[in-house]
């Protein structure tokens, strides 16, 4: 199954709309439309500035970093998917490690938050990923496995189909340190295995992106490693020249996602 590759910038906690505006201008600069999905995840705050910022550019998506499990009430600080809809998001992120391990978000909450994204209209990327310790002690796919399970767990099948998976070792996020081509493989294919237990063939359809320290010298083997069908870049992709750089990457790779 051939697949278009995904792109995904995290801009986490930067970039106000201001500075986002710039950084989208800068961006499709540099960027001409490609074979490849784009999507920029920016503060929820800057998701109108960089949709309209884009606005003759419906080649790059933008998407919302979290939203609440809830669609609408007394819930002081949150924002719904529909909101984020609203605001021009086609994408929400769900489980970044970050929200897991600083903010206390458990796999129920994940799995109510892809549901909560789907009424909303907004594709969930559900993030997953183990813990240095959990590496060291073996346990990598066994904890992969149970967050993706847990993930899915309120979702129809065809809803599954529909969706995108990151694969995000904690201990790469941020670090410098990134998974090898052949370790990602590794995890990669086991996620694809635990897929099709719930979609069948269709699994293969279904993009799974790397995560963790990626950047415009290792984003290229990263891309071509088997059942690696995108990146999810933090860091790097703040700076416009670094994600035109990781971009154009992913535009000359095609990917055999089907194992
Ligand atoms: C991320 O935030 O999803 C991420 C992978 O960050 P970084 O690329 O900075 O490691």
């Amino acid at each position: 199954m051939m697949h278009r590759p995904v792109l995904a910038a995290n801009w986490k906690m930067n970039h106000g709309p201001s500075q986002a505006r710039e950084a989208a201008r800068a961006f499709a600069r540099l960027h001409a439309p490609s074979k490849a999905t784009i999507i920029i995840f920016p503060p929820a705050v800057s998701i109108e500035a960089v949709r309209a910022e884009l606005r003759d550019r419906p080649d790059i998506a933008v998407g919302v970093q979290n939203i609440s499990t809830e669609d609408a009430g007394p819930f002081t600080g949150e924002t719904s998917g529909a909101m984020a809809r609203d605001a021009g998001a086609s994408y929400a992120l769900v489980g970044h490690s970050e929200r897991r391990h600083i903010f206390g978000e458990t796999d129920a909450a994940t799995a109510l938050k892809c549901a909560a994204a789907l009424r909303a209209d907004l594709v969930p990327i559900l993030c997953v990923g183990e813990l240095l310790e959990e590496r060291e002690e073996g346990e990598t796919l066994a904890v992969v496995r149970r967050q993706l399970e847990a993930g899915l767990a309120r979702l129809s099948p065809d809803q599954v189909a529909g969706m995108a998976i990151a694969y995000e070792p904690v201990w790469a996020i941020g670090t410098g340190r990134t998974a090898t081509p052949h370790d990602a493989s590794e995890v990669h294919g086991a996620i694809r295995v635990g897929l099709e237990e719930t979609v069948g063939r269709r699994a293969g359809d279904i993009p799974i992106l790397y995560g963790g320290s990626v950047n415009a010298t290792n984003a290229s083997e990263l891309l071509a490693a088997r059942d690696v069908d995108g990146l999810l870049v933090g860091g790097a992709s703040l700076d416009a020249a670094n994600w035109g750089r990781i971009c154009a990457h992913g535009a000359h790779t095609a990917h055999s996602g089907a194992t």
